[in-house]
């Protein structure tokens, strides 16, 4: 229990969050839904709005093939972006559904910290569109794994709802297990890309069991933000130590610096 001890005062907060997120569930079936991301009322169950919808920056052609990220002309297929030319990241392709902006942090919010899974369906859509040729050619869809004590406090692993989804989505393997984190690792907020990048150093890892699973399949890993790409740089590593054939990263949304003045909080 030392474990505990250590995060007490952050497991009443959580206990207290719990008790809001029951009381907001009790509000929920006396008011109609609204919109996560600016709080008006709305039909669907999925919850955005369609002037949010609008405010959101879905990412389209031309875009670098390894980053995903948008590129200002058009090059042409397989144009690459300086940053991935400068800095090879390990994994294939990277794609995302929009950038990283206001919007679509208020939707992210909703979704991991405010007990708002229904979002999830909504972001998974997004991403099976933007990520159709990922999903058509992965055998298993994996997503990046919390450290066991965090997920035990957020009662869910949001990455791993939205692998669901997509998996279950395009009749794809869903692999939840494959991919663990074995160091608990600080939040990657407020820190800058090298120190996020020594945050998650070897923070992944693939039990010898699970190998086989692995072994010379193409990977899909699912994350909700990519933000200085160290995590899912970082997972992409251990699952190809442990054999897998190629590795794909498909997130809701893409932090670009200078693009819609992101910063990831
Ligand atoms: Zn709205």
């Amino acid at each position: 229990m030392l474990v505990f001890m250590d995060h007490g005062s952050g497991l009443i907060t959580e206990r207290l969050n719990r008790a809001g997120r029951l009381a907001g569930r009790v509000a929920d079936l006396l008011l109609p839904p609204t919109c996560p991301a600016c709080g008006v009322p709305t039909g669907g169950p999925d919850g955005v709005c369609a002037a949010c919808f609008r405010r959101l920056s879905f990412i389209e052609a031309p875009f670098c093939a390894r980053l995903g990220r948008p590129l200002r002309y058009d090059l042409g297929a397989g144009a690459l972006s300086a940053e991935a030319i400068a800095d090879p990241p390990p994994f294939t392709r990277q794609r995302a559904a929009v950038l990283y902006n206001e919007t679509a942090g208020r939707i992210v919010h909703g979704f991991k910290y405010r007990d708002r899974p229904e979002l999830g369906a909504f972001m998974a859509r997004a991403m099976a569109r933007s990520g159709k040729a990922l999903l058509d050619e992965a055998d298993l869809v994996v997503p990046v794994p919390m450290h066991r004590l965090r997920l035990f406090l957020r009662r869910y692993n949001q990455s791993a709802l939205l692998a669901k989804t997509l998996a279950h989505g395009s009749e794809r393997t869903y692999a939840p297990l494959v991919l663990k984190r074995t160091r608990r690792t600080r939040r990657q907020v407020g820190l800058d890309q090298k120190a996020r990048a020594a945050n998650v150093k070897r923070a992944f890892s693939v039990s010898m069991k699970d190998r086989p699973v692995l072994a010379g399949r193409r990977v899909l890993l699912v994350d909700d933000v990519v933000t200085s790409g160290a995590t899912v740089r970082e997972a992409t590593k251990a699952l190809l130590r442990a054999g897998a054939l190629a590795v794909d990263v498909l997130a809701f949304a893409l932090v670009v610096p200078g693009e819609e003045g992101a910063l990831y909080a």
